[in-house]
Order: C-alpha cells, then sequence, then structure tokens
C-alpha cells in the first residue's frame, strides 16, 4: 500500500510544518501500518489559502467542465476500487468483501451521480419578476470519520466541487491512508490545484483549526454528537453555514403482518456490517408481544452468522472496543438478557474484536435503548401497539434512519409517516445514493446526497426584471 508522508495541498505533496506524525494502526492484528503527518494550524492555513485562491476559477468553470472532471474522478475511484478495499480493510479491519462492495463500491456510484447532477441541475431558475442564481458558497472546510471513511470524504467533496466549491478535508486519523489514495485520484482527475486540499491530523489540532479558520465558508462534519454539538457552536458564532451529520439510535419496527424471518434476518445483518459502526444501524429491534418471542430466537440464530475475525472486523481501535465492551456491561447491568454473544463469547486474542451481541428484554429507558453503542450490539424492544411502538422508536434525542415492516406497504408507509427521523426503509427497501441522508432532532443539521445534498453548497441570488 502506497503511503504519503506529506499532505496534498495546492496540488502538491508538501511534508507538514510541525514535524509531527500519527501512526495508523490495523486492528485486526494491532500492527503500526503507516506513519501519516499531524498537520497544524499553519498547514490548515496553508490549504484553507490554496482553496480560496482556487475558488474564483473553480467557481467560474462551466458546470458542464466541472461535470467533466468529477467523470474522470468517478472513474479514478472505479480504477482503483481493488486498492481502496485493501486500504481500508487494513485501516479500519472490515472484511474485504465488505470494503470491496461497500467501502469501495457506493463511492464510485455517489461519485458518479454528482458528475451526472453537475452536468444536468438548474443553477438558475426563474421565479415570477427574478431570475434566481444557485451560487458556489465558497471555501469548504469538511471533517469527516473513520467507519466509511472514503464514503463520507466523497460524500462531501463530489457534491461540494459539483457546485463550484473548492475544498479542504481533514479525515479521522484512523483511517488516513484512503484519503491519501482519494487525493491521489483527485490529482489524477486533472481537477485544478487548490481546488481540493487534505491536510491530515488530530481533531482536536488541525480539525478545530479547519472549523474556526476565517477563510472557511461552510463546515461539513460528520461524527460524534459531542464534537458535532461544539462545531455548531462555532460556526454559529462565526455566522458561517455548519451541515452537521451526526449519531443515530435507529428503530427497526416489525408489524404484525411482516414476513418476520426475513425482517429479523435483514435487521440483524444492518447492526452487525461494519461491526455496527454505522450512524444509521437499526440498533433497536421493535417487535409485537405476540411475535417477540419468535424474532427472539430468529435474531439469535442469526446472529450466530457473524463469527469474529470472519464475517465480522474488529472494532476500529481499543478505545472503541473498550467503549463498546462497557455498554455490553452496563446492558447486563440494567437487567437486559444477553442471547447472542456478550462478554464471554470467544473472540479472537489479537485485535480490537467484540462479539456480536444480541439483547432481548430491552426496555426503552435503559441506556443500551438510548445511546449510540457503535458497536455489533442489536437491543430488541417488545411493544404493546402501533401508537406504543410509534412512542418508543421516537423516544430518544436521535433520529436519523429505521425500518418498517408490515404486510403491506400501505400499512408500512402509514406507520413510516409517523417515525421522526430522516430515513425509513420500507419493507427492507435498498440503499439509494439520490435519497437525502440526514438527520431528525439532535442526529444532525442538513442533508447529504443526491440534489438536496447538492444544494447544501450553494447560495441563492435573486435578481429582479
Ligand atoms: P469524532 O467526532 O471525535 O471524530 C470525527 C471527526 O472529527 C474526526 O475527523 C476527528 O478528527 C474530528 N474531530 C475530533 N475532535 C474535533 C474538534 N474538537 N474539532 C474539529 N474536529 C474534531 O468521533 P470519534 O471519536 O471518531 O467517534 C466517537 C463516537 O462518535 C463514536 O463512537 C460514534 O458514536 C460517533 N460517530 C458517529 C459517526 C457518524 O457517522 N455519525 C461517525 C463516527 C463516529
Amino acid at each position: 500500500m502506497k503511503q504519503h508522508d506529506a499532505m496534498y495541498i495546492d496540488g502538491s505533496w508538501r511534508p507538514a510544518e510541525g514535524g509531527g506524525t500519527i501512526e495508523v494502526v490495523n486492528p485486526a492484528d494491532e500492527q503500526v501500518i503507516a506513519v501519516v503527518p499531524a498537520g497544524s494550524a499553519q498547514d490548515v492555513d496553508a490549504a484553507v489559502r490554496a482553496a480560496r485562491a482556487a475558488l474564483p476559477g473553480w467557481a467560474a468553470t462551466p458546470p458542464g467542465e466541472r461535470a467533466d472532471r468529477l467523470a474522470a474522478l468517478r472513474d479514478q475511484l472505479a480504477a482503483r476500487a481493488g486498492e481502496v478495499a485493501a486500504t481500508v480493510t487494513a485501516e479500519l479491519g472490515s472484511p474485504l468483501a465488505f470494503s470491496t462492495a461497500v467501502h469501495a463500491g457506493v463511492p464510485v456510484a455517489v461519485c458518479g451521480s454528482y458528475a451526472e447532477l453537475a452536468r444536468t441541475y438548474s443553477f438558475e431558475e426563474t421565479l415570477g419578476n427574478s431570475t434566481v442564481l444557485h451560487e458556489p458558497l465558497g471555501v469548504v472546510g469538511a471533517i469527516t470519520p473513520w467507519n466509511y471513511p472514503l464514503h463520507q470524504i466523497v460524500a462531501k467533496v463530489a457534491p461540494a466541487l459539483a457546485a463550484g466549491c473548492t475544498v479542504v478535508l481533514k479525515p479521522a486519523e484512523d483511517t488516513p491512508l484512503v484519503a491519501q489514495l482519494f487525493a491521489e485520484c483527485v490529482d489524477a482527475a486533472g481537477i485544478p490545484a487548490g481546488v481540493f486540499n487534505l491536510v491530515t491530523g488530530l481533531g482536536p489540532v488541525a480539525g478545530q483549526a479547519l472549523a474556526e479558520h476565517d477563510g472557511v465558508d461552510l463546515v461539513s462534519f460528520t461524527g460524534s454528537t459531542a464534537v458535532g454539538r461544539r462545531i455548531g457552536a462555532l460556526a454559529g458564532g462565526a455566522v458561517k453555514r455548519v451541515a452537521l451529520e451526526l449519531g443515530g439510535k435507529s428503530a427497526n419496527v416489525i408489524l404484525p403482518g411482516a414476513d418476520l424471518p426475513k425482517a429479523v434476518a435483514v435487521g440483524v445483518a444492518n447492526v452487525m456490517a461494519n461491526s455496527g459502526q454505522t450512524c444509521s444501524a437499526w440498533t433497536r429491534m421493535l417487535v409485537h408481544r405476540d411475535h417477540y418471542a419468535e424474532a427472539v430466537e430468529l435474531a439469535t440464530a442469526a446472529a450466530a452468522k457473524y463469527v469474529p475475525g470472519e464475517k465480522t472486523g474488529p472494532l476500529v481501535n481499543a478505545a472503541q472496543r473498550d467503549r463498546v465492551r462497557g455498554y455490553v456491561a452496563q446492558g447486563i447491568a440494567e437487567g437486559a438478557r444477553v442471547v447472542a454473544g456478550g462478554p464471554e463469547a470467544a473472540v479472537p486474542g489479537t485485535g480490537y474484536y467484540v462479539a456480536p451481541t444480541v439483547f432481548a428484554d430491552v426496555t426503552p429507558e435503559m441506556t443500551i435503548a438510548q445511546e449510540e453503542i457503535f458497536g455489533p450490539v442489536l437491543s430488541i424492544l417488545k411493544y404493546e401497539d402501533e401508537d406504543d411502538a410509534a412512542r418508543i422508536a421516537n423516544d430518544t434525542i436521535y433520529g436519523l434512519a429505521g425500518a418498517v415492516w408490515a404486510g403491506d406497504e400501505a400499512t408500512a408507509v402509514a406507520f413510516a409517516r409517523r417515525l421522526h427521523t430522516g430515513q425509513v426503509d420500507i419493507n427492507g427497501g435498498r440503499f439509494n445514493p439520490l435519497a437525502p441522508f440526514g438527520g431528525y432532532k439532535q442526529s444532525g443539521v442538513g442533508r447529504e446526497l443526491g440534489p438536496h445534498g447538492l444544494t447544501e453548497y450553494l447560495q441563492t441570488k435573486s435578481l429582479q426584471f
């Protein structure tokens, strides 16, 4: 795997000012696999200056030409998909098949969707006696997490570039290598110097410097609610635009009449994928009292397939593993019943593994029913009737995603309308890279993906005639 001891700023790779470094560890074997620069506030400043200098030229580039460059970027990502998958597996720990299908595959689709949107979107509209221009917002500071490391980069950078904005990216410290690979792809795609810049570094240093920088017009952040709240406050103080994609505690509501074996199997798979490190994971399964015992049995059997070290990877680092273990212990202490996995279940001796765990007899006020665990842990809750199910589903601070299963689509849709959440999959509906993704309540501010994601990077000007 290729790595850079430099950062991609203004179209070339240059060393960090301070000389600090960050070790990248493979969470499956705990070995250091790379060392990348720890960018300082000066590096962030250099990158923001480069992005500002490149802004007028890129903003004035016709959308069709921006589309051509994004199509070239998509082709680069597609051509290097094998390297992307291997890199994400090495630094995040996800099994190679999942890295190939999701971590490498989804960014190609999303980048392609923005090549298409840049070409077809109406950057001008007529409203009465006005022409409304949709203009690029400016310089974007993008701060991304490690759980879907390339997807989260592309979900910000591709719409920003489609809109005519320029970008400084600060990726997560656990997964900087796929960000370096992305920067190589940007370069090879012929995107002009300064339009995209990469500063690797620590959150409280490089991330904070980027969020605070006067030269940044929009901060787009994905990660924890705690950091998101700080970034939102900083942006509010400076009156700059902010987009926040934060945590979730999504409900998978299985209504009477649903195909129970299918709903449970898909629900368990949804939680265990990526070792549970998915902000939109359906970590609460809600089942009617009449079907509860059967659902618990089905979930127990389904969880057994997620063998740690085979179908399920490790957690990203030791701190995340310890955090997840802490939640499992707390679930037991609060009276939930382990029906799969748990603290005694076997995991590989090396690597940051937690056994995929299913809790039954979870009640809505328990910590494991309220807080985002970010690990392979499913809580199964019982409800009495639809009103009770809706109340439980909506009873968290989050509202990012969810699922409803019913005997017919109309029943499921009627229930989905009652959920305070940004996305709901109906009877196993597929991921749609054009559908707006983002949160109600404390799951965030703004939407990513598709045309709704593009508008985040635009501001409007009205001309009256
Ligand atoms: P985090 O919020 O600390 O990190 C996300 C990004 O923010 C990283 O690039 C990090 O370097 C940066 N960052 C950290 N502190 C910063 C600061 N003060 N100013 C600016 N940028 C800063 O998330 P984490 O510690 O990696 O994970 C902790 C928890 O967050 C997880 O357990 C999970 O609950 C949640 N999380 C959610 C998502 C999501 O997609 N919604 C992704 C990752 C983590």
